[in-house]
């Protein structure tokens, strides 16, 4: 019995994960992140000097108002070193981000790669059990999250640290009493606003998700938005979006009303701390313990390393959430597939399409069970199809034939391998598919046809549709085969979507022939036309066919009724109709 485990994300190891995200895909960009450090360590230094230059300032006017005659040359020194600080910081500043920023998004794109390749290289039951819009979100919000962790911490951790440490220098030499005082008490001054930031983060991340909740809503109303008209539903879905907006603007309202008070709280324990410092230097200054200088240059020196000290504290926050998101980057990359090749498989040089279900037992890996001992054998060039009431076992067929999943008991084998053996690739390119998912990508008419065989000339692309009665309407497009078919397909009718799918399995050229559902969308004209077209096509080929229309599945050489995961008649149209079993009921079925 196999079972398909996936890895949770129970144990968050947050720091251990940043820490990894950075040793894997920041490290091959250090050189960036080199150079943005350097200018990081001199914008911190340039910073510094400021307060350095304060003080001299305030020495100068001591001693200006000391002895009036003096030499007043300090001025001009202190103003060109003002203007030579400010130019070199801007300019440190400005090649700290630049370089840092391109060392970040370099590596995002490592990671985003990285990711979808695992995603799409991964098991099929993966993207096709988790919601794949749960997938979609989280891929970008993930992103977000380590792109704002990556910024924040090459562009401020390095600046910060070294502006704060720098001030704390310059502090201590010019009154080391005055700093061992604010040393203790700025902590205290400002413990409620970190105290309050710790609630806005909580509070944010529920309002966060919520987004996610308000997003569901919004595509689904607009999706829809054709039943909806059609079923007079408009005041039903204008009371859920407005309920999902006024409980996002209450979430959002709290956590903006607490962010309001930040301010506030840093306004007035600032003031205070001002006046402390003033009124204890005054009283230094006017015993002679401290000078004019001493007080500038300090002054200067919080005003410096304050909002870096600010920014140090919110920098915490976004390394959690930075390493929530790489935790689930890592949940996506470690996860090995449960559907794997095996080291020694084998890689069939050519298929003759011999197919067999030897009892068969199959759940999904959300614990549905979906076969329960199907037996069957296709021979090579048979047409066979499967019929039976939704929820048989139809489709899981045709994912086992692919081996989308690995089955719980029995063998599937093609040619006689047991396709476990075989190489996934292998097997995979001896099928051509064709379901009501036609699965059109973003891009002309002739390029879907063309992924059925990379590198098709344009008259095998053109024969194929042809064959698929497709040619036609290609052809009345103003751009014919490079015309656009839009996001999903938009741009083609149904009908017009499948027949390009249809094209697209006909130009794969493959022994097996998979279609489910294949012409489902067509009108009965053209699909007179494309079933004709097919069967020729599929004379040689093992064809499996799925469909609810019974006339579709009336010509094949067999035809299998399936019931609950079992195989339960199986013969030609009249030999079952003999029978009257399983499949006199459902054509009788079908025809009242
Ligand atoms: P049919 O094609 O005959 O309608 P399916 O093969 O699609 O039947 O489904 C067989 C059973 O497996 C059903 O109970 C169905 O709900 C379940 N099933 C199908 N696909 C999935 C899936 N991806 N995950 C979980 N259960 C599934």
């Amino acid at each position: 019995m196999i079972t398909i485990t996936s890895k949770t994300s129970e144990t968050p190891k947050k720091s251990g994960s940043l820490f990894r995200l950075f040793k894997t895909y920041f490290r091959p960009h250090l050189g960036w992140f080199i150079g943005g450090t350097v200018f990081a360590v001199m914008t911190a230094l340039f910073a510094n000097a400021y307060a350095a230059i304060l003080a001299f300032v305030g020495n100068g006017i001591q001693g200006a108002i000391e002895s009036p005659d003096g030499s007043t040359d300090w001025v001009w020194w202190a103003a060109g070193g003002i203007v030579a600080l400010a130019t070199g910081r801007a300019l440190s500043l400005y090649l700290m981000t630049v370089l840092n920023n391109t060392g970040v998004q370099r590596s995002l794109v490592d990671i985003q790669q990285v990711q979808f390749d695992h995603l799409i290289d991964g098991d099929y039951a993966r993207l096709s059990g988790d919601a794949s819009g749960g997938f979609v979100s989280r891929f970008i919000n993930d992103v977000n999250a380590i792109r704002d962790a990556g910024l924040r911490f090459a562009n401020n951790f390095t600046k910060s640290v070294v502006t704060v440490l720098g001030a704390f220098g310059i502090m201590l030499w010019l009154d080391w009493q005055l700093t061992l005082i604010l040393l203790v008490v700025y902590p205290i001054a400002f413990w409620p606003v970190i105290a309050l930031g710790e609630r806005v983060r909580k509070r944010a991340k529920r309002a966060q998700k919520q987004v996610g909740d308000v997003t569901a809503l919004l595509s689904e109303g607009f999706q829809s938005h054709r039943i909806i008209k059609a079923y007079g539903l408009e005041t039903y879905q204008k009371d859920r979006a407005k309920l999902g907006f006024v409980e996002r603007s209450r979430l959002f309202l709290k956590v903006l009303t607490d962010k309001a008070a930040v301010d506030p709280i840093l306004e007035v324990t600032g003031g205070v701390a001002l006046a402390g410092i003033l009124g204890f230097s005054a009283w230094r200054i006017a015993s002679g313990d401290s000078s004019l200088g001493a007080l500038l240059g300090i002054i200067g020196a919080i005003g410096i390393a304050a909002p870096e000290l600010r920014a140090l504290g919110t920098l915490n926050a976004v390394a959690q959430e930075g390493g929530a998101a790489a935790d689930r980057v890592f949940d996506v990359v470690d996860q090995l597939p449960a559907v794997a090749d095996k080291d020694n498989a084998k890689s069939l040089s050519s298929v003759q399409g011999d197919i067999r279900f030897a009892d068969v037992v199959f759940t999904y890996p959300d614990g549905t069970p979906a076969l329960k001992g199907l037996t069957f054998d296709i021979a090579a060039g048979e047409t066979v199809a499967f019929v039976g009431s939704s929820g048989a076992g139809k489709s899981t067929i045709f994912n086992l034939v692919l081996r989308l999943y690995d089955i719980d008991q029995g063998a599937v084998t093609l040619d006689g391998h047991n396709i476990r053996d075989l190489d996934a690739r292998s097997l995979r390119s001896a099928s051509a598919i064709v379901s009501q998912d036609t699965a059109l990508f973003d891009d002309t008419v002739g390029a879907n046809i063309a992924l059925g065989r990379l590198g098709a000339s344009a008259e095998d692309i053109q024969r194929a549709a042809e064959a698929a009665n497709a040619h036609g309407f290609i052809s009345a497009f103003p751009d014919q085969y490079d015309s656009e078919v839009g996001e999903m397909g938009r741009n083609l009718s149904g009908g017009q979507r499948q027949r390009v799918a249809l094209a697209r399995a006909i130009l794969r050229d493959a022994p097996i022939l998979l279609l489910d559902e294949a012409t489902s969308a067509l009108d009965a004209e053209s699909e007179a036309k494309v079933q004709a077209a097919l069967s020729d096509f599929a004379k040689d080929r093992t064809t499996l066919i799925i469909a609810h229309r019974l006339s579709t599945v009336r010509a094949a050489d067999r035809i299998i009724v399936l019931d609950d995961g079992k195989a339960v008649e199986s013969g030609t149209h009249d030999e079952l109709m003999a029978l009257d079993g399983a499949y006199k009921k459902l054509v009788e079925a079908q025809l009242n």
